[in-house]
């Protein structure tokens, strides 16, 4: 089976770097499954799992949006924050769940930019709670 260096790069870290046969990931478009000799193309992604696997094993990765940029030598997923499931403090996740909701159903007048933000805070706990499990 082909294999093709994916790299996980966060602006603190690299988060993974390893061949790999194959890495699924949410483009804003939709799922898009990537192989080793994929056309090279950049697009952002969604708040989301990104499955990566090797042989038979596939590893889940919580990615914070960024984007994902696809050449002829590596895959690189850049994105603002992005945690392996054994990284993911589970407490911590639905803590920032149950802020960003009531901030979501709070009563009054709510600034667009604030609700937009306890949005995509609540996307981000959302993910790292269904890779964490
Ligand atoms: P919180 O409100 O709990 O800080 P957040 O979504 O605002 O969550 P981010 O700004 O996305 O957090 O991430 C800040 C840093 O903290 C990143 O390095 C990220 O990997 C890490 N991080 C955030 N939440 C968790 C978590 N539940 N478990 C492990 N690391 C986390």
């Amino acid at each position: 089976m082909s294999t093709i260096l994916l790299e996980i790069v966060t602006p603190d870290r690299l988060v993974y770097s390893e061949q790999v046969n194959s890495v699924t990931v949410r483009g804003v478009e939709g799922e898009l499954g990537i192989l080793p000799g994929h056309i090279s193309f950049v697009t952002p992604l969604q708040i989301a799992p990104v499955y990566v696997k090797i042989g038979n094993e596939r590893t889940p990765f919580a990615v914070q949006g960024g984007f994902v940029e696809v050449r002829k030598d590596k895959i690189v997923i850049l994105a603002e924050s992005a945690e392996r499931a054994g990284e993911i403090d589970l407490e911590r996740a639905e803590a920032a769940k149950e802020r960003a909701e009531t901030r979501l159903n709070a009563k009054g007048r709510q600034d667009e930019v604030d609700h937009r933000r306890a949005e995509l805070a609540l996307q981000r706990a959302m993910n790292r709670i269904k890779i964490s499990n």
